[in-house]
């Protein structure tokens, strides 16, 4: 998928005709990549040090939907924080948007395992809550609350929850708190949504269902995602493009493209290209963790 720049305010049309939110009013600079990371370093500890990455380069344009996996403890987490701004790298340089990333991002929207839903605030309240904080809506809340509250309503119809909004979070299912995290994560409209294994503590259908709220969810706003999984089947299932991690001190070792239409379906999943692509991800990370050469390191597979 490719995307055309025009000016900065003005709406990004893609190729296959899915025009961009305001959210994603922006102009890419930087030879098309929104995300750009170069030569990056990050070591943690002072007297006992851990090299968590290590010549890290990795370039994501607008709008693509890729996916990180690797052996675990390779440094997928500290990847993401750099990439928010949560952490700044030892060495080298991210970019987002052609910006260097030196503090928190507020275009980022963010989803982890654990929900992180505050108990004490309802559904809606806790979608809003972004609104309470990102600088440009903060003096506006007390305002147009009914505005912010009316886009929290519609993400929920969009994952299927239209009869929560008055729920508090411990009276929802895992899979539901993980749908209202998810609408908590879109709801500010973000450019990036980073999410770090986010269905990783549910069940095999829940999970499947919520593939398929996310995909729909992209397929309609086509923000920019970075989506960490350890499950290589989501990661086909989801990606245009996985990116595979070596073992720590992590860097990129191969990038494959996933060559399958959307939408993807149940189905999909018995395609001789996503099983083919599936048993070359493990083949590769199978013989990272066991610290064995393999060919296909440091170029594209796909
Ligand atoms: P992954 O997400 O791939 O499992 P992480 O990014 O969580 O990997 O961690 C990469 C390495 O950095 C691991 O060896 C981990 O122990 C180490 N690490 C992560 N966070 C810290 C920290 N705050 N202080 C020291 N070491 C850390």
């Amino acid at each position: 998928m490719s995307a055309s720049p025009r000016s900065l305010g003005s709406r990004l049309q893609f190729r296959r005709g899915h025009e961009l939110g305001p959210h994603e009013r922006c102009t890419m600079r930087n030879g098309g990549n929104f995300l750009s990371i170069r030569n990056v370093h990050l070591t943690y500890g002072r007297r006992d040090k851990t090299e968590a990455l290590k010549e890290f380069d990795l370039n994501v344009s607008l709008g693509e939907f890729v996916a990180i996996v690797g052996p675990s403890g390779c440094g997928k987490s500290s990847l993401m924080k750099l990439v928010t701004g949560l952490l700044l790298p030892s060495q080298g340089q991210i970019k987002v948007n052609g910006t260097v990333v030196d503090g928190p991002l507020k275009i980022v929207g963010m989803a982890f395992q654990n929900p992180t839903l505050l108990p004490w605030r309802k559904v809606l309240s806790n979608i809003v809550l972004p609104f309470e904080i990102v600088d440009e809506h903060r003096h506006k809340i007390r305002s147009q609350r009914h505005v912010y509250e009316e886009k929290a309503r519609r993400l929920l119809n969009a994952v299927g929850l239209p009869e929560v909004e008055n729920r508090f979070p411990w009276q929802l299912s895992g899979g539901m708190q993980q749908r209202v995290s998810l609408c908590r994560a879109l709801v500010h409209e973000p450019a990036l949504l980073l999410l770090d294994e986010p269905f990783g503590a549910l069940d095999a259908f829940t999970r499947e269902d919520l593939w398929d709220v996310l995909q729909d969810l992209w397929m309609k706003r086509k923000f920019t995602v970075i989506f960490v999984t350890h499950d290589l089947h989501e990661a086909v299932y989801l990606a245009d493009k996985i990116h595979v991690m070596s073992r720590r001190p992590g860097r990129i070792i191969a990038s494959y493209d996933v060559p399958i239409a959307r939408p993807r379906r149940e189905e999909t999943a018995f395609e001789p290209v996503f099983i083919d692509i599936v048993h070359s991800l493990r083949r590769l990370i199978k013989l990272e963790m066991d610290g064995r050469e393999h060919a296909g390191a440091t170029r594209e597979v796909q």
